[in-house]
């Protein structure tokens, strides 16, 4: 047997795989006891490591998926139960957009994309853009906050091309997810990112949400400058299925060192005497908007099942 060469999954299509290695791009299918156990959800998805085979007329099998460090799942009902959709693999960032205005920029949103990063221990950043509708001194104040919980956060127009640089600078060499409402500029920050790309990469989200998934495409473009994007579509339905309760104020970073103080080890921080966590919130060391999120997260249904909308 010849040697397994490593690569990475950057486009799958109808049972095709894309697989980038040091020797270029090869087309792969996926050996079929790779496929066992996965009835109910994805067996690979694009970033996913992998060991290929190379055959002689220039195509490959992947032989192996090698374990994943971090996984975006979505999950999708269908007539036979939930079906779990692996959006992307081992992404070493995700690039959360929103708008200044127009569309008006849904924080609790924002907050639950943040808790899915945190949960899959996937740095975030994030994008505000259409900063020319409302300047910049706006801007900081809808966002700031998330600054000063530590959140790296870039101001853009991508009409009046403002920004851009920061945000190439940040995608450069880096695989990031991409994700955000409709409407908010993420297409239009892409192609001045690089020409094209953002229409690429829509064009491939269109057809996945259209799609069924046996017929799904999903892909990670390449920048020239080194890295990849990949369309996070339906971030709305992310999952944070198997998140504990207990465990959501851990996904809140300002919460996260605050709840040792809480006079009980179990405290929900709603209503119990003692707690830190509510005293902060008091005293304007956490935000009011970031606990109403919290809150809303740890005594909604919308931990159990999918992230709906509001
Ligand atoms: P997507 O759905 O997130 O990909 O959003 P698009 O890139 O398609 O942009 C949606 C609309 O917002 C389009 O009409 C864009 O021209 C407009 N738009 C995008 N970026 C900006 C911006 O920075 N400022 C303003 N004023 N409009 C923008
Ligand atoms: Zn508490």
């Amino acid at each position: 047997m010849t040697d397994l060469i490593s690569g990475r999954v950057v486009r799958l299509q109808s049972g095709f795989y894309t697989v980038q290695t040091a020797q270029g791009r090869i087309i792969c299918h996926l050996r079929g006891r790779l496929k066992k156990g996965h009835a109910d959800g994805d067996f690979i998805t694009v970033g996913d490591r992998v060991q290929v085979q190379v055959h002689p007329e220039g195509d490959g099998s992947i032989e192996h998926i090698e374990e994943r460090e971090t996984a975006l799942v979505r999950l999708a009902p269908t007539a036979r139960g939930v079906y779990r959709q692996l959006l992307a693999a081992n992404l070493d960032q995700v690039v959360l957009v929103f708008a200044c205005a127009n569309p008006v920029p849904h924080l609790r949103m924002l907050d639950r994309f943040l808790v899915v990063c945190e949960k899959q221990g996937i740095p975030p950043v994030i994008v505000v853009n259409k900063v020319d509708l409302v300047g910049k001194h706006a801007a900081v104040e809808m966002f700031g906050e998330y600054e000063r919980i530590g959140y790296p956060v870039i101001y853009t127009s991508a009409t009046e091309h403002k920004g851009v640089r920061k945000l190439h600078e940040r995608l450069v060499g880096r695989c990031s997810g991409l994700a955000g409402p409709s409407g908010v500029g993420k297409s239009s920050l892409l192609n001045a990112v690089q020409p094209e790309l953002g229409l690429a990469v829509r064009e491939v989200s269109e057809a996945f949400n259209k799609g069924r998934h046996t017929t799904t495409v999903r892909e990670m473009y390449a920048l020239n400058d080194g890295g990849f994007v990949v369309d996070l579509p339906g971030l709305r339905q992310l999952s944070l299925w198997d998140t504990e309760p207990e465990e959501l104020d851990g996904y809140f970073p300002e919460l996260r060192d605050l709840v040792q103080y809480c006079q009980f080890n179990d405290c929900t921080h709603l209503d119990e005497p003692g707690c830190a966590v509510q005293r902060a919130v008091e005293e304007g060391r956490v935000s009011e908007a970031r606990f109403e999120s919290y809150l809303r997260m740890r005594f909604g249904d919308s931990l159990q099942f999918e992230v709906a909308d509001e």
